[in-house]
């Protein structure tokens, strides 16, 4: 590859913009075109699906969550909640009950997994390593986001062409201490210009997608989608004028992808009685997954997890789940996997325990 000059390099691949606006890219004309939605496809999207295109567009890997955080606050103070923060960054929004009933902590996680910047190499290559749990298999080849500090920067992971490739290399399966981005920089010194440091956030780069019969291809499904059914939620309380008896306490944590750290301390802050995590889940009808991995299917209704790396939920209260269900001729589709853990086992193990659940929307994620 033959990077282009200075100048060029930082006026095609940046942003440039410190706010994030997926439709208003100027990273190139060919890319931006391409990859973004066209405004006729954007005015057809539902209210619903214009929600989740925001939410899986913003780049929040853990610890970096605040273009999510921006929209979710905005979201919740439109409704009249009371919006309050954390230590740790989480949005905590209250919608009032009228005193008759426990309070309810319902959270989903704002972050999504990604990289850092480990150190930039002084011909001006970016190493990194994980924040959250990638497959190998996914790293290279990828467009990224880099949280600099005057805005977001677009690299590409890179990979030695297939023409110099040996077999074996053809066929290998990277670890992350041989991934790179290429921000088209040719020296240590370019990358530091364009406000890229060690300690950087990185994202995937994904522009939301319609599929066909109403499926979705995005980036961060697990879990802007468990934050877009929590707003919905939010916004039918509000438009329908449901009286809540107990408190809501909308949670949407940080950090979740490195160990559920967020809400290790958001229940602190939420103390709730009960809690309602919101997740997304694994859809079964997929190439290569079979039921003695997941159950859920997609389509089929919301699903409930019985079973998972860090929570057994509260029998009684996951029962509860089914009768509301049945009665209410809801499809609701049990989930036993392994290899997953969520912040609902946080809930379960605040104070002296409570009771906790996770919810989740089959996905592909
Ligand atoms: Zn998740």
């Amino acid at each position: 590859m033959t990077p282009p000059v200075a100048s060029q390099a930082t006026s095609l691949r940046r942003f440039g913009a410190a706010t994030w606006r997926p439709t208003a890219l100027v990273v190139g004309a060919a890319l931006a075109t391409i990859a973004v939605l066209p405004a006729a496809a954007l005015a057809q999207l539902d209210t619903t699906e214009d929600l989740m295109r925001r939410l899986t567009e913003a780049p929040g890997p853990p610890a970096f969550e605040e273009e999510v955080r921006r929209i979710v606050a905005d979201e919740m103070e439109a409704l009249g909640a009371t919006v309050q923060y954390d230590g740790l960054g989480s949005v905590h929004a209250t919608l009032p009950g009228n005193g008759n009933g426990p309070r309810i902590m319902v959270t989903a996680h704002m972050d999504e997994v990604g990289l850092m910047v480990q150190h930039i190499t002084a011909d001006g290559f970016i190493r990194v390593k994980n924040l959250g749990g990638f497959l190998g298999h996914a790293y290279p080849d990828q467009r990224w986001t880099i949280l600099g500090r005057d805005g977001p920067v677009m690299g590409v992971s890179g990979l030695p062409t297939v023409h110099v490739s040996t077999g074996a290399q053809r066929t290998q399966v990277w670890s992350v201490d041989q991934v790179f981005l290429d921000v088209g920089a040719t020296s240590r010194a370019e990358v530091e210009a364009m406000g890229i440091r060690p300690g950087d956030g990185i994202a995937p780069w994904s522009p939301f997608a319609v599929l066909a019969n109403k499926r979705y291809a995005a980036k961060g499904w697990d879990d802007r989608v468990g934050i877009a059914v929590m707003i919905a939620a939010a916004r039918r309380i509000r438009s329908e004028g449901i009286d809540l008896p107990g408190d809501v306490v909308w949670v949407m944590t940080t950090q979740e992808e490195i160990g559920l750290r967020g809400a290790a301390v958001a229940v602190d802050f939420a103390d709730p009685d009960i809690g309602i995590s919101i997740e997304a889940g694994v859809s079964a009808d997929y190439p290569g997954i079979g039921p003695t991995q997941a159950q859920e299917r997609l389509g089929g209704g919301p699903g409930i997890f019985l079973l998972d790396s860090s929570m057994i939920p509260n029998r009684k209260f996951r029962d509860f789940f089914f009768d509301v269900a049945e009665e209410s001729g809801i499809s609701l589709q049990a989930d036993v996997l392994t290899g997953y853990g969520e912040d609902g086992a946080e809930i379960q193990r605040y104070d002296s325990g409570r009771p906790a659940v996770n919810m989740t929307v089959p996905s592909n994620s």
